[in-house]
């Protein structure tokens, strides 16, 4: 595996400091912004595999630069961890609105955002496991092309969005926990963070539109992928 790039947006510059340092340390290449349109065009212009991106920004907040990557043709798989003051905020820092793949409140550890960052660039670097397309009545999961469709509309998934579905189609019939789907799917199992698996499927649920319910929820469990389509 190539080194991988990570582009770190914070105006906080102890912050970026110690967390440029800890990452390359890591052995990550770093690219550093000190405000929001400073991180924009160096996302769109250096694609790095990965974006932490502090919320709270001068001009430009993190809010829109997220809005604005997600919105980019090049640039909307790129993975993106949020940096938060707030806790609390899940819902709308990777729910709908934002559509960041995974979050850190502040103060953080920064070891605990190293293996974060670790886990998101090992999952999005490794290819999607279990191999060929999968077709149930119309959708359409093809890993090789990191392509979903439903009735022949891209869904236009995110990474991780991809691959919760992905996971989720091949184990069809099989209730997954959350914890299960954390491990699975993001490659971490921290307790806490449950809700990031319960926003990304109302996000996918979302996106699945008419095919919404393929994805059942298990009450108090988790989710299961329906049988046959
Ligand atoms: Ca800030």
């Amino acid at each position: 595996m190539s080194k991988p790039t990570v582009l770190i947006v914070e105006d906080e510059r102890d912050i970026l400091d110690v967390v440029d340092f800890n990452l390359r340390q890591a052995g990550c290449k770093v690219l550093k912004a000190l405000d929001g349109t400073e991180g924009l065009r160096l996302a769109q212009s250096e694609k790095p595999d990965l974006v932490i991106l502090d919320l709270m920004l001068p001009g430009m907040d993190g809010k829109e630069v997220c809005r604005r990557l997600r919105q980019g043709e090049g640039t909307r798989a790129i993975p993106i961890l949020m940096l938060t003051a707030l806790a609390g905020e899940t819902d709308r820092i990777i729910g709908f609105e934002l559509g960041a793949d995974d979050y850190l409140t502040k103060p953080f550890s920064t070891r605990e955002l190293v293996l974060r960052s670790q886990a998101i660039l090992r999952r999005t670097q490794e290819p999607v496991s279990g191999g060929g397309r999968i077709s149930m009545g119309d959708l359409l999961i093809d890993p090789e092309r990191h392509l979903a469709e439903a009735a022949g509309r891209d869904l236009q998934l995110t990474a991780t969005e991809f691959r919760l579905l992905h996971h989720l189609a091949v184990n069809a019939g099989k209730v997954q926990t959350r914890e299960v789907l954390l491990e699975r799917v993001w490659g971490y199992a921290y307790e806490g963070y449950a809700r990031t698996v319960d926003t990304h499927v109302r996000r996918l649920r979302k996106k699945l539109g008419e095919l919404a319910d393929l994805i059942e929820t298990v009450r108090g469990i988790g989710y299961r992928f329906q049988e046959s389509a």
